[in-house]
């Protein structure tokens, strides 16, 4: 038996991570160029969220509902990480920073996807028995969410590649093309050099898709897949007399659906600030500057810092997001497993989903991953975001509140032209609009050939 783990992020490389750790004497090898600027893993604020990612537009579906069951064991896995990270020397010091996750709304806010998105949060995480603190002042509403920290995202992919370096075969170079070869997966890379493998996990993220229409491969999956485009910026200080922003927890809003929350993120090199989002099929090569411009003004407004002198360097990566954005997880053929589509919380899961994976490639299958892979099925059909006319309302409601943080005001016109445009979208996915496309994913489908 030899295994090939495709992609070099946060979930390829928990999973070669783990496959060591649990079989230090199988042959391991992982694929992944470190010329690509734009691995969604680097870019990522790397918040360990899950609670903290409920939203006014998740809060009922059923991959929501399998998060928060899943909670506890993910949080526990990052434990068991850090500390085996200590053992194995992997890193000198804990992965884990911070003191939880502060998600704050102004009470004045006109937002209303974000006033949804709080109650909801509220709502969802007394329904499943957490105990959370809120607070509440003239100005902010805030919960304080102590057990969803941070992990330096940067510090945390290369100290593992440094680290697996020395233990696994890693190939600085990406794979082309994946085919079966009698009883092998043979791998091709863009040198032109083959392999051949046992078994094979594609986890290249966003272009996971890519590799596997380039593929000669009997099946294929029936959910396709684009970039989600993020943008964050390092904040830092350059000069001895300006003093560096420093932060104890996350401090975050609410997802805002078609435009991310802010959130703020302390790194050993800086303060994370993030984070855009555009779902397209075009490899943007930069972010937009109305996206820099919300972030800085999220950094002054909600997470209230002084960005006067400061400096800062732009991070972009690509989520890799799939058109009803739940995850495609499972096995494509034969001992070929398929594992990306994680969106904007690949990071929080990749140790779960490392864990289990690695679980089902040695014939184990618990019920908790049992349900995943009945969810993420790379044969699934589409899962609606729920009914019809609230996913066009919520879109609406989104680009409202889009154009009011860009300083504009929807006319009553313009409101009207995107109810159609939302319609439009449905109808091109079921006639009979008997499925709800999640807000952020509808501008792509309507405009797409
Ligand atoms: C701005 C931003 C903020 C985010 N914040 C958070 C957060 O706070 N918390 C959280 O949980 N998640 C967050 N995410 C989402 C998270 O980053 C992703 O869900 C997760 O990192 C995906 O990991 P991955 O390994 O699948 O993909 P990636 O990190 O994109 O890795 C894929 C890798 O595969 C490589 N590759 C591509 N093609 C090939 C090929 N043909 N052969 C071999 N290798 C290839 C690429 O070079 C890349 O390094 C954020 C994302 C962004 C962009």
């Amino acid at each position: 038996m030899n295994v090939a783990v495709i992609g070099n992020g946060a979930i390829g490389l928990c999973c070669a991570y783990e496959l060591y750790r649990r079989y230090p004497s199988l042959q391991i090898s992982l694929f992944g160029s470190n010329q690509n600027k734009y691995g969604a893993s680097l870019a990522a604020g790397a918040m360990i969220n899950v609670a903290s990612e409920i939203d006014c537009f998740n809060c009922s579906h059923k991959l929501t509902a399998w998060k928060m069951s899943n909670r506890k064991e993910v949080l526990n896995l990052w434990r068991e990480l850090e500390q085996s990270f200590l053992d194995k020397k992997v890193i000198n010091k804990n992965i884990i920073d911070g003191g939880g996750t502060e998600v704050v709304i102004d009470n004045d806010s006109s937002n209303e996807v974000e006033l949804n998105s709080f109650k909801s949060m509220k709502k969802c995480l007394q329904l499943y028995g957490y105990k959370i603190q809120s607070f509440s002042d003239q100005k902010n509403s805030s919960l304080l969410i102590n057990d969803e920290k941070s992990v330096d995202a940067e510090l945390f992919i290369q100290s593992l590649i440094r680290y697996l370096g020395e233990h696994i075969k890693i190939y600085n170079i990406d794979i082309e093309s994946i085919k079966k070869n009698s009883k092998f997966w043979e791998l091709t890379d863009y040198s032109g050099a083959t392999k051949h493998f046992t078994h094979v996990v594609i986890a290249c993220g966003a272009w996971s898709e890519g590799l596997i229409k380039r593929s000669n491969l009997r099946n294929k999956p029936n959910i396709k897949s684009f970039f989600g485009v993020g943008s964050a910026l390092l904040t830092y200080s350059e000069l001895p007399y300006v003093q560096e922003p420093k932060i104890d927890k996350i401090i975050r809003t609410p997802n805002r659906g078609g435009t991310c929350g802010i959130h703020s993120v302390q790194r050993s090199n800086g303060l994370y600030i993030g984070a855009s989002s555009l779902i397209t099929d075009v490899e943007i090569q930069s972010p937009r500057m109305s996206s820099i411009e919300s972030i800085l003004e999220g950094a002054r407004k909600t997470i209230g810092i002084n960005t006067y002198q400061l400096s800062f360097s732009i991070l972009t990566g690509y989520r890799p997001v799939t058109l009803d954005a739940v995850p495609i997880i499972g096995e494509l053929d034969e001992n070929l497993f398929c594992l990306y589509g994680t969106k904007r919380d690949g990071f929080t899961w990749a140790p779960y989903y490392a864990k289990h994976l690695v679980n089902q490639i040695f014939g184990e299958i618990n019920s908790n991953w049992q349900e995943m892979l009945n969810l993420s099925s790379p044969f699934r059909t589409l899962i609606s975001a729920g009914d019809f006319e609230k996913c066009v309302e919520s879109y609406v409601l989104n680009k409202k509140y889009e154009a009011f943080q860009h300083g504009f005001e929807l006319t009553n016109n313009e409101i009207d032209n995107l109810r159609e445009i939302a319609i439009k979208a449905h109808k091109r996915i079921s006639q009979d609009l008997s499925f709800g496309l999640q807000p952020e994913l509808i501008n792509m489908i309507a405009y797409s050939n």
